[in-house]
């Protein structure tokens, strides 16, 4: 690509940046990295009674969570700017101007109860039920008098006579083609003086030199709009590339229906935020067809419009995980450390304090977790009795372990094992402990069923011996001497 790719990512901030977003984001993102280009944050913030400040801080703190910088837009600024909408009404203004002088908009005094009487007759007639242009024929000095004389009225495109059907090359779906009378005299500017819609979104584009337009499809239907007013304003028309819905499980739209869709409602629920984003980057897009994980920098060196799919895209949560899961196997003890502990540290188990002076030994839990949890927010629960003071035991487990024949012996073997050890280390543990089922003549599973319950008040934790360890021999003897009161003989 020869010249410079400049393309943006236009969240209105009327709610959190939800799943759907944020892959458009990933694309536009990986789309300017791919062509050393520049990726822009604008906020589409016109929408007065649903744009909000707290929405617009969502977005942006789940774009960072997302690692999706952006050269121009918010907070860094740029050339371009302002990055706001509403911040940009001057340059809509401009932009009317300039269509008025090259007799592309006229003014429209037709008030909503006419226009509701023209749809209506369109309706009957089985026509176009859009504007019959009726303000179109005014001549110029009538329509300057109506307006000097304070005449509410708002500015319309004039759609050329002679334009044929809209024909676009969409970077993702082909040709895409709208017969042009499906398109009204659209308007521009309103009564009160505000841009449209897809004035604004236009305006803005040319404005900011925007290359490609990278999108969701619920916008291919304001394209031909867009590509008019282009055209009306003498400008280059970006190439469209319009994306695929995402599906629920259900082939529905996603949405609220299918629960939690918001990208930080993700991180919340302990996913992490490179598996989010190797995740959706799948979701109508592949590497080479088999290749599931791959990292941002692979994507942003191989993204490429032509290997997004014009299918729907359906978002399977299972996937998800087990891609989150992935990235957690992978990640390094130290990396998951820092990970987990905001989940222990919300779940009261940790104090600041002991965030830095129990780091050794969260080291150590580190790879016990690793293997067995696909989300953050799994830690919690598998290891909240490492940090209890007293272990409940589960009432299943009293009944099924505590109360088989052998657990109160194997009880009282291993603590008298545990207590004469000279160190207290996995391995050294593990040894004395593997003799203990012949010893005392009873089954290993008992034996060590019966000590992971003491300890855990569970039947499933992380593996035996490094608990031990990790409880300290102090704990582990208190627990088994508290377990043994229900131990059967
Ligand atoms: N603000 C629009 C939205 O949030 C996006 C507009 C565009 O990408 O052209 O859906």
């Amino acid at each position: 690509m020869s010249e410079h790719v400049r393309v943006r990512f236009a969240p209105s901030p009327t709610g959190h940046l939800h799943i759907g977003g944020a892959r458009t984001a990933i694309y536009n993102w990986a789309f300017a990295r791919r062509h050393g280009g520049t990726f822009i944050l604008r906020i589409e913030d016109t929408d007065p009674e649903r744009s909000t400040e707290e929405n617009t801080q969502a977005i942006l703190r789940a774009m960072e969570w997302l690692g999706l910088d952006y050269n121009e837009g918010p907070v860094v600024g740029g050339e371009y700017g302002p990055y706001f909408q509403t911040q940009r009404f001057a340059s809509y203004a401009d932009a009317l101007e300039r269509l008025k002088t090259a007799g592309a908009s006229y003014p429209c005094f037709c008030t909503s109860a006419d226009l509701e009487i023209k749809r209506e007759a369109g309706r009957i007639q089985g026509g176009f039920a859009g504007y019959d242009r009726t303000c179109r024929s005014i001549d110029a000095d009538t329509a300057a008098a109506r307006i000097a004389a304070g005449e509410p009225h708002v500015w319309r495109l004039k759609v050329p006579e002679q334009r044929g059907d809209i024909v676009f090359p969409d970077a993702v779906r082909g040709e895409v083609s709208f017969p042009v009378d499906a398109v009204d005299d659209l308007v521009l500017v309103r009564t009160d003086g505000t841009a449209t819609y897809n004035f604004a979104v236009t305006v803005d584009d040319v404005t900011m030199a925007i290359t490609h337009v990278i999108r969701g499809d619920d916008h291919l239907s304001n394209t031909p709009k867009q590509i008019l007013i282009y055209e009306a304003l003498g400008e280059p028309v970006p190439v469209f590339a319009h994306l695929s819905m995402i599906l629920g499980a259900d082939g529905k739209r996603l949405s609220k229906r299918h629960g939690a869709t918001s990208v930080e409602s993700y991180r919340d629920q302990g996913f992490l935020p490179e598996a989010v984003m190797n995740y959706l980057a799948l979701l109508g897009w592949s590497l080479d067809g088999e290749t599931t994980v791959f990292s941002r920098e692979t994507l942003a060196e191989n993204f490429s419009l032509d290997r997004v799919s014009r299918n729907p895209a359906i978002f399977d949560d299972e996937k998800l995980e087990w891609l989150n899961g992935v990235y957690v196997r992978e990640m390094s003890a130290q990396t998951l450390v820092d990970q987990m502990v905001p989940y222990l540290q919300a779940a009261g188990f940790l104090s600041p304090e002991e965030v830095s002076t129990r780091r050794d030994w969260l080291l150590r839990l580190a790879p016990l977790i690793s293997e067995r949890v696909k989300r953050l927010d799994e830690v919690v629960p598998m290891v909240g009795f490492l940090f209890a003071d007293t272990v409940v035991i589960e009432e299943s487990a009293l009944a099924k372990v505590l109360g088989k024949e052998g657990a109160g012996v194997a009880l009282d073997a291993c603590r008298e094992t545990l207590a004469g050890l000279s160190a207290f280390d996995a391995a050294t543990i593990e040894a004395a402990l593997r003799e203990v089922p012949e010893r005392v003549g009873v089954k290993p599973k008992v034996v060590f069923q019966a000590v992971r319950v003491a300890v855990s008040g569970t039947t499933v934790s992380p593996p035996l011996f490094e608990v031990l360890e990790l409880l300290g021999r102090e704990q582990t003897l208190a627990r088994i001497d508290v377990a043994r009161k229900y131990a059967v003989e």
